[in-house]
């Protein structure tokens, strides 16, 4: 199920677990199957049920990509094996000399795909203030094939305005990528906002678990999904059907996770604003964040990520980041569990030295769904000196 019934206008919720999942035709089973087989039956030669080989398509896949799109109000939808293959495929859609203009705060892996696989290859880029909009018209480049835009971006949390920027590129032949990673489609839809392709690392709120590594495209244009569609199979970064089942399953929960992601978020907050070791805290809903009035006019809520800088530097920020028994120090974020880490040394570690740079004494916290109290608690203890 997809386009159908959207038309009979579903709401999300109904959609993340009725979207591609309609019982199984040949066994009535409620849950899609796995479908583990490689290669489909023809009954004639080029006679299929839609199906011909796994890495061009395949039914749990199918499920899944009916799923998201949906979720994200755009016709077509395309996996992938990790956010970074998705990445890449998205790059495959410029020609030779166009360039990227990248948002100076993004996720230390996309930077490093577009800056140390892209460019070398003839695809320059720049990186530029997105919420400036003057400077940024004042400034276009007219080489600009792509503008590659997080919002709420990793790890400083700024909103920019979607739609805005959408127009400006539009106005200028250029394509807009939203990174809708941090947002998930239940908070904020990009599609509905202007951009060409809405992408996800699967990996994170989509799958929600983290036992999952998963890309995603949300296209809404014909022409761009049968070009990505001609790369996901050609180049072959495509997911496994167990990998799909698993994202699958974890979005059919996403709007519960997070409403409670959110609240939580607040309560950590809450600590944070009021906190003597605390110097700042990022947190797209606070009115004196960047990006807040963005937020607020194209978010629903305003996430389960939490960043903030402390007094004391780089060596009180690695303090905090070791001191909490239940968020775990880790890399990644957007799962049930809370986890805590130090982006300069960790995430974003591929980032030093470029405008992409992050202070050395931020702390990013991906805030779970356990029980407020304890999370509050637990940080509270970790802040201590
Ligand atoms: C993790 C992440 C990615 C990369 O996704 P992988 O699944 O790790 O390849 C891209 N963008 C953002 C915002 C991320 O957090």
């Amino acid at each position: 199920m997809g386009e159908e019934q959207q038309q009979l206008g579903w709401a999300f919720e109904t959609l993340a677990i009725h979207a591609g999942q309609e019982p199984d035709a040949a066994s009535g089973a409620v849950v899609p199957p796995i479908s583990l087989s490689t290669t489909f039956a023809q009954s004639e030669v080029g006679v299929h049920k839609g199906y011909e080989y796994s890495r061009s398509g395949n039914p749990t896949r199918t499920a899944m990509e009916t799923q998201i799109a949906a979720l994200e109000a755009a016709r077509h939808g395309l996996a992938f094996a990790s956010g970074l293959a998705a990445e890449d495929n998205v790059m495959r859609l410029l020609q030779q000399g166009q360039r990227v203009l990248l948002g100076n705060d993004a996720y230390g892996g996309t930077f490093r795909l577009i800056s140390k696989v892209w460019s070398p290859l003839g695809f320059p880029w720049t990186a530029v203030d997105l919420s400036d909009l003057d400077r940024l018209v004042a400034n276009w480049p007219d080489d600009t094939g792509l503008v590659w835009l997080e919002s709420p971006t990793n790890p400083l949390l700024t909103c920019f305005d979607i739609e805005a920027i959408c127009e400006i590129a539009h106005a200028r032949g250029a394509m807009v990528v939203v990174d809708n990673t941090f947002a998930t489609p239940y908070l904020q839809q990009p599609i509905t906002l202007g951009a060409d392709i809405t992408l996800h690392s699967a990996t994170k709120y989509l799958g929600g678990h983290s036992d999952v590594v998963g890309g995603f495209l949300a296209v809404d244009d014909d022409e761009i999904a049968d070009r990505l569609r001609f790369t996901q199979n050609a180049a072959g970064a495509v997911p496994s059907p167990f990998d799909c089942y698993l994202v699958l399953r974890g979005a059919k929960t996403l709007g519960v996770r997070m409403d409670r992601h959110c609240e939580n978020a607040r309560a950590i907050v809450d600590l944070l604003v009021s906190h003597p070791t605390v110097e700042r805290v990022l947190y797209p809903q606070l009115p004196d964040h960047p990006g807040h009035a963005a937020a607020a006019k194209q978010m629903r809520d305003y996430g389960g990520m939490v960043s903030f800088t402390v007094k004391g530097g780089e060596a009180a920020a690695r303090r905090i980041a070791a001191a909490t028994e239940l968020f775990t120090l880790a890399e990644s974020l957007g799962a049930v569990e809370s986890l805590i880490e130090h982006p300069g040394a960790m995430t974003h570690a591929s980032a030093a030295g470029s405008p992409l740079e992050v202070p050395d004494n931020l702390v990013r916290l991906s805030v779970g769904i356990e029980h407020a109290g304890d999370l509050v608690a637990d940080l509270a203890q970790a802040l201590e000196p």
